[in-house]
């Protein structure tokens, strides 16, 4: 399921959603914030261009939302039955879980963004 050739391997690898041959970010650590978000223009195997409209990611957005709540179902499971915490300890660990992965989550928002709209071509990605 983890290969190259499924959606999976783009989204948790950040990589060209056409031939998964290369990291779509610039930087591959999501944590210096400053480059949290900077992406190529075009992938440099296949020539993809990521931005296939003005504004695109903006879309990610609607992703973000579904992806944060799984973090923080995470966190709350996590705090709650295992940690037995109380529920205003629970809170805080929600907010921090959070905040500590907005970089990642904001990553795999557009991983799975752009996954929508492009599929994996065997025919783009490098031959061994
Ligand atoms: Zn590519």
């Amino acid at each position: 399921m983890f290969k190259k050739g499924s959606k999976l391997y783009s989204i948790l690898t950040g990589t060209c959603p056409k031939c998964h041959e290369e990291s779509m970010f610039k930087n591959k650590n999501p944590y210096i914030l400053s480059e949290a978000l900077s992406m190529h223009e075009t992938c440099s195997n296949c020539g993809t261009k990521y931005k296939i409209e003005p504004s695109f990611f903006y879309g990610s957005m609607y992703v973000s939302y579904p992806v944060g709540i799984a973090f923080a179902t995470a966190a709350f499971v996590i705090s709650f039955f295992v940690f037995k915490a109380s529920l205003s300890v629970v809170f805080v660990s929600i907010v921090g879980t959070l905040i500590v992965f907005m970089p990642v989550i904001l990553r795999l928002s557009r991983n799975i963004w752009i996954n929508f709209f492009m599929h994996y071509d065997k025919s783009l990605a490098k031959k061994p």
